[in-house]
């Protein structure tokens, strides 16, 4: 049994839940804690039976409310090492430094490796590579942010009681919490295929503006799902990922006249239209047209746009390349939703 919830899908948050019969895997946090649990709760997922929380890349809209959702269950994030540092990186506090405070941190830093090595502990370099951006008199991330990081890793789960989602009275001791302090995290590779519990992951690397981002291809009991949005065009690689794929959720982002024509800033535009952006509706069916194997049950169209694309024109869109293959009929085309949980799909 394989199973996938889609409890939101779209540029203000995405987040899915992949299951077998033993494992449960939330695939990003886009939404608040609050939010993702109250969405958990309608589409009859138990919070409580998560294994792990999976990051496709640290855009906000995959990693919204990652921290607090991780302190609260407890659980491991999987990342990989670029798309950690990067999230850490966009929640640490940069504070502008003296050249005295600057020297006095290069220091403390050297003390900290030395310490680490004296330990025989893996050297976590989040605070060198803080400073290695930062200049003499320029912006720079707070060691303390780094180090707290590194005993986050280090010294195991140690629950938060700053979260004002809703306070877990055994966690109410009034604590400055690092906003980057996860319970637990783990690096994956892209390329290269781990499992938790009975799922098998395959991490591919798709084109998107981000520090290192990922698609996936969970696999269990012979069954397989895939999850591929977040790209700005369907390169090779990607292709051969999404064959032989029971239930896909690819991304079907924009009609390319209705960007044209909409509200973004042309630089906006540009972006969303560049190699490392979005699929558009007619990319998404250049795919299914000309590479797809047909083998899907089930097509989740996801990551749509809800300023620059319809739910109908991506459906007729997608409709209309798999129609010119009479025997892709059978598979069935649904739209993910930003502001509701699809059904739970069950193969
Ligand atoms: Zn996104
Ligand atoms: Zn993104």
């Amino acid at each position: 049994m394989m199973r996938m919830t889609v409890l939101a899908s779209g540029s203000k948050g995405n987040s899915t839940v992949i299951s077998s019969s033993r494992t449960r895997i939330l695939v990003d946090a886009g939404l608040s804690c609050r939010e993702l649990l109250k969405r958990m709760a309608i589409a009859g997922e138990d919070p409580s039976q998560l294994n792990a929380i999976l990051i496709t890349h640290e855009h906000q809209d995959h990693v919204a409310g990652l921290a607090v959702l991780a302190r609260r269950l407890r659980i491991p994030v999987f990342f990989t090492e670029p798309t950690h540092r990067a999230w850490v990186r966009m929640l640490t506090p940069r504070t502008t430094m003296t050249y005295a405070k600057w020297l006095d941190h290069i220091q403390r830093e050297k003390e900290a490796r030395a310490a680490a090595v004296a330990a025989n502990a893996p050297a976590y370099d989040i605070a060198a590579e803080a400073a290695s951006i930062a200049h003499i008199s320029a912006e720079a991330a707070s060691l303390d942010s780094g180090l707290n990081l590194t005993r986050s890793i280090y010294a195991g789960a140690d629950p938060d009681a700053e979260d004002s989602d809703a306070p877990d009275a055994s966690d109410a001791a009034p604590q400055k919490t690092d906003p980057t302090h996860l319970p637990s995290v783990e690096y994956f590779h892209s390329g290269t295929q781990f499992s938790i519990g009975d799922i098998d992951i395959t991490p591919f690397t798709i084109p998107h503006d981000a520090a290192d981002p990922c698609g996936f291809v969970f696999s269990s009991d012979g069954i397989r799902m895939a999850l591929a949005t977040d790209l700005g065009y369907m390169p090779p690689n990607v292709k051969v990922a999404l064959k032989r794929i029971d239930v896909l959720l690819l991304e079907s982002n924009h009609d390319l006249e209705m960007l044209r024509d909409g509200p973004y800033p042309w630089s906006v535009k540009q972006r969303v239209l560049s190699r490392v952006g979005h699929l558009s509706n007619l990319a998404t069916a250049e795919f299914l047209q000309k590479d797809y194997d047909g083998t899907a049950t089930w097509i989740i169209l996801g990551h749509l746009s809800e300023s620059n694309n319809a739910p109908e024109l991506a459906r007729i869109s997608a409709e209309q390349a798999l129609s010119n293959h009479p025997t892709l009929l059978g598979n069935r085309i649904l739209l993910a939703d930003q502001a509701t949980p699809l059904q739970p799909i069950c193969l």
